[in-house]
């Protein structure tokens, strides 16, 4: 039977998955962790640190919103 996997390959994705944690936010290009925050519709897929979240991506929702509730309101 073919060998698949060996102790070094196990080891080394087992580290890759811990390094998940850390991901670059692509609006500020700054390294955060935990899950971080979904940057749709600005970049999809993707994800934000916080602080763009709040500056950047919660604005630009509010800015959408606002622009789909005012074409519909003139019908
Ligand atoms: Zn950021």
């Amino acid at each position: 039977m073919k060998k698949v996997f060996d102790v070094a390959d196990v080891r080394e994705l087992a580290t890759t998955k811990k390094e998940v944690g850390t991901k670059t936010c692509p609006i500020c290009g700054k390294k955060f962790k935990g899950y971080g925050n979904d940057c749709a519709p600005l970049y999809f897929p993707g994800q934000c640190c916080d602080k763009c979240n709040i500056d950047v991506i919660v604005p630009f929702r509010l800015f959408l919103d606002d622009k789909i509730y005012h074409r519909n309101s003139k019908h």
